[in-house]
C-alpha cells in the first residue's frame, strides 16, 4: 500500500532529516516507527501526508505518486488517512459529537451521514455516552479517544498515530492501543511513531527503527531497544 523509495529530506534551514529511506508497509499492517527524538520518525509521517515533500525520492500511496500528485488532489489523499496526534488538537469551543461530524462535513459529507456516523463511531471508542460534552470536561485518555474517532470517522486505509500515549498515564495508554488493535483487526494499517517501549515490546509487531534519518533496523514481531 505504501511504498517509499529512496528518499531524503533536507529542511531548507539545511537539515538532513532522512537519508535514502526505502520502505514497504502493505495493507493491514501494524507497523511501530521507533528511534531517538531527531532520528526522522515526524518528518517521515509528514511525508505520507504530504505536509511536506522529499527533496529526492519517490512516494507511493494507494498506486499513486504522491510526490508528484497536484495539490487539488491532495485533500481525498488526507481523506483516506486518520491523524492521531499527542496533544489530541481537538476543537475546544466543538462539543465530543461536533469535533468528530466536523471531520466528516469538510469532506462534504451529507447530513444524513454524518448523523449515521458519528454515534457509530463515538459507541466503537466507547464515548457514546459523552457526544455532548466539551473536551475539557473529559479526561486524556477520553480526549485521546474522540481524536480516534475522528481519525476514523471517514473510513481511512491508514491512521498515523505520533506518540499517541505521550500524554496518557500506562493503563489509559494501554486502553488506546487495544482500539488501535480492534481498528487494525477491520483491516486499517497502523503506523504509529512512540517512545512506549514497553507498548511495542508486548505488542509484538513490526518494528521499524530509525536513527539519523536513517532505517537501521525492521523487523517483524520486533522489540524497541535502541541501537547504541
Ligand atoms: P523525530 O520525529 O524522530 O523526533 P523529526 O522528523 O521531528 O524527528 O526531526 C528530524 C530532524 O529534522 C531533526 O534534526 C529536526 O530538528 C529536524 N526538523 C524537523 N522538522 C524540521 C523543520 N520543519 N525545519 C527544519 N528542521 C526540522
Ligand atoms: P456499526 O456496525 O454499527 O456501524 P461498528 O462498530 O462496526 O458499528 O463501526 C462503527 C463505525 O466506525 C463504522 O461506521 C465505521 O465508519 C467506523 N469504523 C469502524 N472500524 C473502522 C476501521 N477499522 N477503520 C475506519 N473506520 C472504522
Amino acid at each position: 500500500m505504501i511504498q517509499i523509495y529512496n528518499v531524503t529530506k533536507i529542511y531548507p534551514n539545511g537539515v538532513k532529516a532522512l537519508t535514502d529511506v526505502t520502505l514497504r508497509i502493505r495493507k493491514g499492517e501494524f507497523v511501530f516507527l521507533v528511534g531517538p527524538s531527531g532520528a526522522g520518525k515526524s518528518t517521515l509521517t509528514k511525508l505520507l501526508y504530504r505536509e511536506e515533500l522529499p527533496t529526492r525520492g519517490q512516494i507511493i500511496f494507494n498506486g499513486k505518486n504522491i510526490v508528484r500528485m497536484r495539490s487539488r488532489e491532495v485533500p481525498y489523499l488526507r481523506r483516506k488517512i486518520g491523524m492521531v496526534f499527542q496533544d489530541f488538537r481537538l476543537l475546544p469551543q466543538k462539543t465530543v459529537y461536533e469535533n468528530v461530524a466536523f471531520a466528516l462535513e469538510v469532506t462534504g459529507a451529507s447530513p444524513k451521514e454524518i448523523k449515521r456516523s458519528v454515534p457509530a463511531v463515538l459507541n466503537m471508542v466507547g464515548l457514546g455516552e459523552k457526544a455532548g460534552v466539551f473536551p475539557d470536561h473529559l479526561s486524556g485518555g477520553e480526549q485521546q479517544r474522540v481524536c480516534v474517532a475522528r481519525a476514523i470517522v471517514n473510513n481511512p486505509v491508514l491512521i498515523m498515530a505520533d506518540e499517541p500515549t505521550g500524554n496518557l498515564d500506562p493503563e489509559t495508554s494501554w486502553e488506546l492501543m487495544k482500539l488501535f488493535l480492534d481498528i487494525n483487526r477491520r483491516g486499517t494499517t497502523i503506523i504509529m511513531a512512540t517512545h512506549a517501549w514497553d507498548i511495542v515490546d508486548a505488542m509484538k509487531k513490526r518494528v521499524v527503527a530509525l536513527s539519523g534519518g536513517r532505517i537501521v533496523r525492521d523487523e517483524e514481531e520486533g522489540a524497541y531497544r535502541y541501537e547504541a
